[in-house]
Formats: structure tokens, sequence, C-alpha cells
């Protein structure tokens, strides 16, 4: 025994002592969304690209080539609270970019919040916080563990994707009010006075400046990755007949909310570079040992994706713009931060369908999903079948949602009217699947669309009845295109990794939006946001 036990005393002395159990963090992570961003326009537009964007972050850095959201409904607001919390709606409760409120009886926005003022803007376009968001996120996890030393600040062109994932503790979110103003605006939540250097660069001019002519960065002619320029499928702007270049934003913007046109272009993106490489020289962002955070989302990828859908040309440019902005903000870093000194990494808030009538033109199963038509239907169906009237509260995000106080009064089971209800929907033409919330809470789904429903679910803020469309079917106009669905247009996002702490490779294998954020805190040895589902993507930490 004792000899043993020396035995064992010599080894543990000769064997080299692993020193630490954290690397030298990074000086500062930068978390960039890029909304509307579908896994393939990485592919589809990589020939196009230049070295020092995209490229630099796959070729330096690792890509998880089949990273997939794992709940319903993918949309901005859950996008960016899952990415940064670790979670799904089913726990952060960010269920929607809006929602009905059951409690209150009334929609509410996600980001909303009446007890906060605009900083900014007389609008109250400012009058927003993360008040909803039911977790942390790995930001808010870095703040504790370095006694709030270590700085989070929140960039975007919209609001909830600054505030979502900066997080509660963030020093400050800020995002842009076009109309008139055309500023970055934040809310009373963070500070009562914007810091000089937001409004040095409010009246720099810089947003103005891009009130200007846009055409492709590159000849028209070199863009093979799309569709003609001039087809069915698109929407473009007020007061120009057709959706082709050039767009002639200065005299476009009076008819498409002043400068709010210009998130609608991919200038918006350029604006967003600009804004993001002022805050980390203006906050001094990695410039000590203790870690920082900046969350930067590209918000205008998503305005453009909408308007013109996914295989137009107005999408090809903005990609390949965009690939400049990032090479920009990259050398930024290189130069204020050091190259090496940070990580970076990039995804998605969710992605996007190919235009259904485009599709449909192409005898692809698709189409359009009409909710009000379904809405009148269900209505006369539980009028006949309850003989109440405004059984139906509301009907948002794919849910139906009960009057529970007539149910109440009217002594008609929850269980009853849900499963009758259900069985009512599914007869609908292009409706595939119904779930009830008896069936969400009762059984454990592991994968698959009734996965993903139920991590999207929250029980005290979703409705009672969960519908799913076939593939390919949208609620939205035949042009331009949409999102929200668990199909894989919708969930299959890039995820790439690159700078401090990060090996060189790529994978295949399967991985999900909640693992970003206990990888990221796994990277900095910080606890992981408390409500974490998904697991470190260890494959390419450096041990
Ligand atoms: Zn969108």
């Amino acid at each position: 025994m004792k000899r043993y036990f020396l035995a064992f005393a010599l080894l543990l002395a000769l064997s080299p002592v692993k020193a630490q159990l954290v690397n030298e963090k990074p000086k500062l992570v930068v978390g960039i969304v890029v909304d509307q961003m579908r896994y393939d326009y990485l592919t589809r537009f990589w020939d196009q690209f230049g070295n020092d964007g995209f490229k630099r972050m796959v070729n330096n850095g690792f890509t998880f080539k089949n990273n997939h959201f794992n709940y319903i409904p993918t949309y901005t607001g859950p996008g960016h609270a899952s990415v940064f919390t670790g979670t799904t709606p089913a726990s952060h409760g960010i269920i929607g970019n809006g929602w009905y409120n059951k409690f209150e009886e009334e929609p509410v926005y996600c980001v909303s919040d009446s007890s906060v003022k605009s900083v900014g803007t007389e609008s109250y376009a400012g009058e927003m916080s993360p008040h909803r968001m039911l977790s942390t996120t790995f930001a808010d996890e870095n703040r504790l563990h370095t006694q709030m030393k270590g700085k989070t600040i929140g960039v975007a062109l919209k609001d909830r994707g600054a505030i979502l994932p900066a997080g509660h503790t963030a020093n400050a979110a800020y995002w842009f009010h076009g109309k008139e103003e055309g500023h970055w605006i934040s809310s009373s939540f963070y500070m009562e006075d914007l810091p000089k250097w937001v409004k040095d660069f409010n009246s720099s001019g810089k947003a103005k400046s891009y009130l200007k002519t846009w055409n492709t960065v590159k000849d028209v002619n070199s863009y093979a990755q799309s569709g003609i320029d001039e087809n069915n499928f698109e929407f473009g702007y007020d007061g120009k007949e057709t959706a082709t270049f050039p767009y002639d934003l200065k005299k476009l913007a009076p008819q498409n909310g002043d400068f709010d046109i210009i998130k609608a272009t991919p200038f918006g993106n350029d604006l967003t570079a600009d804004f993001a490489k002022a805050a980390i020289k203006g906050e001094s962002l990695g410039k000590d040992e203790i870690t920082d955070v900046l969350t930067l989302s590209f918000s205008s990828t998503d305005y453009v994706g909408h308007n013109f859908g996914v295989n137009s040309k107005e999408v090809e440019d903005t990609y390949i713009r965009l690939d400049l902005a990032i090479a920009d903000v990259l050398k930024y870093l290189d130069q204020e931060v050091g190259e090496g000194q940070y990580t970076v990494f990039l995804t998605s808030d969710h992605g996007a369908v190919d235009v259904p009538a485009y599709l449909k033109s192409k005898n692809i199963p698709s189409g359009y999903f009409d909710d009000g038509k379904a809405r009148d239907k269900l209505e006369t169906f539980a009028k006949e079948e309850f003989k109440v009237d405004s059984l139906i509260r509301n009907v948002s995000n794919s849910q139906i949602f009960l009057n529970y106080g007539l149910m109440k009064q009217k002594k008609l089971l929850a269980e009853d009217v849900e499963s009758k209800i259900a069985h009512f929907m599914l007869q609908q033409d292009n409706i595939s699947k119904v779930f009830t919330r008896d069936q969400l809470v009762s059984a454990g789904y592991a994968s698959g669309i009734s996965g993903s429903i139920q991590n999207g679910y929250n029980q005290k803020r979703s409705g009672d009845i969960v519908f799913v469309t076939d593939p390919g079917y949208i609620v939205y106009p035949e042009k331009g295109t949409t999102h929200g669905s668990g199909f894989s247009y919708d969930t299959h996002v890039p995820l790439i990794f690159f700078g401090k702490g990060i090996k060189k490779g790529s994978t295949f294998e399967h991985s999900e939006i909640p693992d970003i954020a206990p990888t990221i805190s796994a990277m900095l040895g910080i606890s992981f946001p408390n409500a974490t589902t998904g697991k470190p993507l260890s494959i390419m930490l450096k041990d």
C-alpha cells in the first residue's frame, strides 16, 4: 500500500503539471449575427468574396457546416436571444418578435418597455429593454465573472438585434432610428444621455452619406449566382416601377420612410460597421486583459431578403458588400485590439425560404397560407361546436390562444376544446401538423418538427394550439420572402469561429444554435448562461 502511494506521488511529481484550467483569454469577443443569412449564402457567393472577410474567417477559423435552429418559430427576436443565452424560447421566453400577452390581454413587442425612456430621440423608439428575456446571456455571465469590469456593448440597426444579445447587464445597446432623424439611439435602461462618441457619430453626417445611388459593386454580368434582375418575385421600393438596379436612394427616401430606406439596402450594413468601429474606439473595447464583449448584428440582409427574395441580384450584391464590411471590421480589430487577441463568431438568427411563387414556377410544392381566412373558418367552427362567441382570443406566430375566462364560465374543458380545434385545423389545406398544449406539456419530443415546436414552446407565454404548414408554405404576399418555420431553409445557418483559442478546421457534425453561448463560456472559463440547454462545441476549442 505504502509503496503504491510513493509510486503515485512520484508519478505526480514527474508528470508535467497542467498549469491552468483556462487558456489565456481573448481581450474581446465579437458575436456577429447576420440577419436572415442562410448557410448556402456562404457557398453560393464564395467565389464572389474577397480574401479578408468571410474567407479569412473560414480559412483560418472553424466552420460548422451543419448548424441549425432547434426550435420554432425562427424569427429575429427568438434568434438573437437563443444565440446569446444558449437556450430556446421554452426557457428564455422570447417566443416571437411580438406575441399576444394573455395575462395583459394585449399584443406585446419583445423588447418594448414603457417603464424606460428614449435616449437620443424624442420618439418612442428608445423605450426598449431586455426585461422580457427570462435568462442571462454569456455577456451577462462575463460581467458577473469579472465583477462588472468586462464591458458589454450591443450594436444593430434593429433594437431587438442590439438589446437581446447584450443582455441584462450591458453597459449599452445602440440601435438606429431612421425616419427624419437618422440617429443611433438608446434607452434610459442603460444611460441618461448618449456618450460623446455617439453624439459625434450622429452629427458626422455618416448616415446621410448613404442616401446615394445603389448600384452593383461589381459588374452585374458577373453576378451568376442569382436570377435575372427584372422578374415577378420582388417588391422593390415605392416610387420606382421595377425592382431593378440602379436605385437612387436620395430620390426614393421621402416615399420610403426617409432615413429608414438605408436599412433596406446594403448601406445599412456599412453604417452598422462604421458605428461598430466607433464603438470599439469610443468604449476602448479590448484594451486590457479583462475580456469585453461586442455584439454586432447586421440587419440589412433581412430587409433586403424580405423585399427581393433569396434568388435576387439585390441579395447577391448585399452579401458581396457585407463581405467587404466584415473585412473592414476585422482589419480594424487587428489594428485596435491586435491580431490574434480577439475571438469572433458569426452566425444568423434564421434563414429564409426561396420565394414560393418562384419555387412553384419550378414545380416545387410551395405556396401561401391565408391565416386570416383560416381564422374566420376557425371562429365559425368554434361557434357551432361550442355554442359560444369569441372563444378564440388571438392567432399569432402559428399559435391559437383560447379565451380561458369564457371556457371557465361555460364549463368547457380545456383539453376537449384544444383537441377539437386541433382536429379541425388539421383538416385545413396545407396544414401538416397540429399540437395542443396538453400534448406539449405532457410528452417529451426529442427531435424533428415536434421537438422544435416543444423547444419553442413556453408553457406560460405560448398559445394553446400550435400548427405547422407544409414545407414551402408561408403567410406572406406573393413577392419577396419570409421565415419562421422549422424547415431546413429556415434552420440551417452558418456558424464560424475565428481568432484566439480557436482551432482551424470544419465539420459536418450537427450543431445547434444554443451550443454557441456555452462554447464561448467554456472558452472564457465563466459560468454558462443560467438556463443553458446547449453544449460546448469542444471539437474546435484549444485545450
Ligand atoms: Zn425577417
